[in-house]
């Protein structure tokens, strides 16, 4: 059985604004060299841009860029990823041709190289997604129609097509392409906006879907991570990629109840930022950028105590010193910066923080 070591770090504003290291803030190594974590073969970003996905993959100087926001967030996913050192992609994944997904490519492909594009055919035709295939065509990128069980490989790390497996389906999320990247022990399975119904079709194919991180299919909505599949993938952890107070209310209480039951610790962009996962192919590493303060936690996969530990639960507020459920309405409007995350209601006790009349946590 698999040993997973997943330490939590962060940055905090205080941090950025302050010259001291966050060796001496927090004695964890800076983030902003992950490959020191171990021997990082493959690192996997899963950037902020706001309501939407975004995921960049690097190991060994190799990147593959899965979606790039809304339109608007196309700038800051390709500096994010030249500031990687990323000069040319050799894998751009489209997974459906919705704008808070593949906005964002076509300045990727104008600002760095990119060798392959691997999609799957619909019949959209929004503007959007027709300039995103206008710039395959002028940048003379590799068109690859997405085939169910094709695996490709990125220096140390390798990632294998699971779906979509129908040819029609009368939603788009459901011709979300889905990867499951591997490096040594280590995998992600990353779902674009797949549902319950191209859930069912990975679950019927016989396929191995477990993975030690599951990105939440279509932002954490209840129509995605379905019981049986996440029986399946059984996950270590889980990545949510929405945009802060959105329309939608993604993350769904649903999912967000689902994997605390389970004991899966689970990462929000919206309330972390970019979340980072580091592996050497047998232990990850989850760092969060975005300013915010997560206590530094151990657990081993199989240790269901310590993983429950692991899942943030708790958010405090700095300046009140009151702390809130991780879904209380007091979280929502809460200040950035006044932001502390606990896992347990101890440890916010602890640090002098008392529990919100409302959400009682
Ligand atoms: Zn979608
Ligand atoms: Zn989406």
């Amino acid at each position: 059985m698999k040993k997973i070591l997943c330490i939590v770090l962060a940055i905090t504003l205080l941090f950025l604004l302050c010259s001291c290291t966050l060796e001496e803030l927090l004695g964890i190594p800076s983030p902003k060299d992950y490959n020191q974590i171990g021997d990082a073969k493959l690192i996997v970003h899963f950037i902020d841009v706001g309501q939407g996905d975004s995921t960049l993959l690097e190991s060994k100087g190799e990147f593959v860029l899965i979606d790039a926001g809304e339109r608007d967030y196309g700038d800051t996913v390709a500096e994010y990823a030249e500031k990687r050192g990323c000069n040319e992609l050799k894998y751009m994944i489209a997974t459906h041709p919705d704008s808070d997904h593949v906005g964002g490519l076509k300045t990727v492909i104008e600002t760095i190289d990119t060798e392959n594009f691997i999609t799957c055919e619909t019949d959209k035709s929004t503007s959007t997604w027709l300039n995103v295939l206008h710039a395959v065509d002028e940048y003379d990128v590799n068109y690859i129609d997405a085939e169910p069980g094709k695996t490709y490989s990125f220096g140390e790390a390798t990632f294998t097509v699971l779906a979509p497996l129908g040819d029609s389906y009368n939603n788009y999320n459901n011709y979300s392409v889905v990867v499951k990247a591997q490096c040594g022990d280590i995998s992600f399975l990353l779902t674009g906006d797949a549902e319950k119904e191209s859930e069912e079709q990975m679950l019927r194919s016989g396929e191995d879907l477990s993975a030690d991180v599951l990105k939440c299919g279509h932002h954490g909505s209840s129509t995605s991570t379905s019981d049986a599949f996440l029986s399946a993938v059984d996950p270590a952890f889980a990545v949510i990629s929405c945009g802060k107070n959105n329309d939608y209310g993604h993350p769904h209480r649903e999912t967000v109840s689902k994997l605390r039951e389970r004991g899966v610790a689970y990462y929000r962009t919206d309330l972390l930022g970019t979340v980072v996962a580091a592996t050497d192919g047998k232990e990850i590493s989850v760092l969060s950028q975005g300013g915010r303060q997560i206590e530094a936690e151990t657990f081993s996969r199989n240790d269901s105590e310590n993983a429950d530990q692991a899942a943030i639960s708790y958010v405090g507020n700095r300046s009140s010193h009151v702390f809130h459920r991780y879904e209380c309405s007091g979280v929502k409007t809460m200040k950035d910066e006044n932001m502390i995350f606990f896992d347990t209601r101890e440890k916010a006790i602890e640090k002098g923080f008392s529990p919100c009349s409302l959400c009682n946590p």
